[in-house]
């Protein structure tokens, strides 16, 4: 094992000065990324109707988050600021990508699995990369396909490209889809819409239609099981040396489909049944580093890319449950809005970090981003963050280490749902944008609203009128953060 025993106060001291730690002082790093679960979908967050022991055991042995949050309240925004440390509100292009997409992380510059490979870490991404692959749109499959995750800064790539309902249904290692034959080339057709008759690919409705790549197809109740191998046997070659696995789950966007083997478990219709299925997945992690002897030396977070929706609207009823089968389960807790919005359903999500002896055990109310994973992998690792690197990301380990309560590592926090939102110690601004767009229910205020969380976590009394320097002051803030392009020291 590596595991130092150094005292906590060397790894704060050590961490802040940005010395280089000892090769022995490097845990290494797994990030597990759920896409659209909610704030309240695990039981160490309230959940009854759907089980989560793995999950829940996690949380026991280290830090739950009560106030961390996704970067956007959606998934190509979210990874695309986790991975650069910059708000991608910032970056036109950074909006949901389709499958053929172009990369929209230039290569070359400083990346978590950049800057952690300069650190002499094995870097891997395994799973749901949605942020683009390629020179140029639309990508060509059926050659060598870059640059993609292995020109930013990984090492060994296993990834279904964009989502689970959108095109192409087939597995890329590397830079090749696996399994393809020469003789049946893909060509992706994204005119073409979801539940159109030749949108359907192994029986389930997509966006864009993908003709050729038979043999390469994945299957889709094997999806879970399949990213689950590939995130172990990557723990697995790299257990002697310091490593970054970046486990970006389908589990539990649509189409649901799980495996035989999770279908009907929890009282929470389909959707339910892949949230168990996810923590199967995280129960398998748990299990391989314990096999491994690497839990003491890991650091472990499990995550969410966007807060949790029920999907009504998927490709179908079936593949995304309905009111009914979801059976009165909260799956964003005591908060208001879903996936998309600006309220706190949008981006307050489940946010759980274990490293036994590092990271205290218990709960935290620090308000934290996954915005801020650059920086705070940065102090882990004892690599100093280049001055123009990771814009708006913030080293939260403090926040993590403790020993003392729920330590502040950042004074704002914008949201970015339909329309930015900023947080500032119980205040939440959501500014007035007169020209709102957006999906009915999403659609943001005509007059600005300001909540105060600490005492109204639903947002349900709108303090603005009330507050009106608290309002102008923050809505000052908030364009200052825009217009400086950056917002951390
Ligand atoms: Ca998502």
């Amino acid at each position: 094992m590596r595991t130092s025993l150094a005292p906590l106060g060397f790894f704060i001291l050590a961490f802040g000065a940005h010395a280089a730690a000892g090769p022995s002082a490097r845990p290494n790093i797994i990030f597990m990324l759920a896409d659209d679960v909610g704030y309240g979908d695990f039981g160490c967050y309230g959940a009854t109707k759907v089980k989560t022991p793995n999950i829940d055991r996690l949380a026991e042995e280290g830090l739950r988050f009560t106030d961390a949050h996704a970067p956007s309240a959606v998934c190509t925004p979210t990874r695309y600021a986790f991975m650069t440390g910059e708000y991608a509100w910032r970056r036109q292009g950074t909006g949901i990508l389709p499958g053929t997409a172009a990369l929209i992380v230039e290569p070359g510059r400083v990346t978590v699995p950049s800057l952690l490979r300069s650190a002499d870490y094995a870097t891997g991404v395994v799973g749901k990369w949605h942020l683009g692959l390629g020179p140029q749109s639309p990508t060509d499959y059926n050659g060598e396909i870059k640059p993609g995750p292995l020109e930013i800064g990984f090492d060994y790539a296993w990834l279904l490209p964009a989502t689970g309902d959108r095109t192409p249904c087939v597995w890329v290692e590397d830079h090749r889809v696996v399994g393809l034959d020469p003789a049946d080339p893909i060509t992706l057709d994204y005119t073409v819409q979801r539940g159109d008759p030749e949108s359907f690919v192994n029986g389930i409705p997509r966006i864009g239609k993908q003709t050729g790549g038979k043999a390469a197809l994945w299957k889709d109740e094997e999806i879970a099981d399949v990213l689950t191998g590939k995130a172990v046997a990557f723990i697995e070659r790299h257990k002697d040396h310091p490593f970054f696995l970046y486990f970006a789950t389908h589990d539990i966007h649509v189409p649901r489909v799980p495996h035989p083997r999770f279908r009907g478990g929890s009282q929470a219709g389909v959707r339910g049944d892949v949230i168990q299925e996810f923590d199967g997945s995280v129960g398998e992690i748990m299990a391989a580093l314990g096999r491994l002897k690497l839990v003491d030396n890991t650091l472990l977070i499990v995550t969410s890319d966007n807060g949790g929706v029920l999907d009504t609207n998927g490709p179908d009823a079936v593949h995304g449950g309905t009111e009914e089968t979801n059976n009165g389960h909260a799956f964003n807790g005591p908060l208001r809005g879903t996936k998309g919005s600006p309220y706190e359903g949008g981006t307050r999500v489940p946010f759980i970090v274990r490293w036994p002896g590092h990271v205290r055990r218990g709960t935290s109310g620090a308000l934290i981003c996954h915005v801020d994973m650059l920086a705070t992998m940065a102090a882990i690792a004892g690599q100093p963050l280049p001055g123009d690197a990771g814009p708006d990301s913030f080293n939260v380990l403090p926040a993590l280490l403790g020993p003392e309560g729920d330590r502040p590592c950042r004074e704002y926090l914008v949201e970015h749902g339909n329309v930015l939102a900023l947080r500032k110690g119980p205040w939440k601004l959501i500014p007035a944008r007169p020209a709102a767009k957006g999906k009915k229910g999403k659609r943001a205020p005509a007059s600005a609203e300001l909540y105060n969380l600490a005492e109204d976590i639903g947002e349900t009394k709108n303090l603005a009128d009330q507050n009106t320097e608290i309002v102008a002051g923050m809505t000052a803030a908030l364009n200052r953060i825009r217009e400086q392009g950056r917002s951390r020291p």
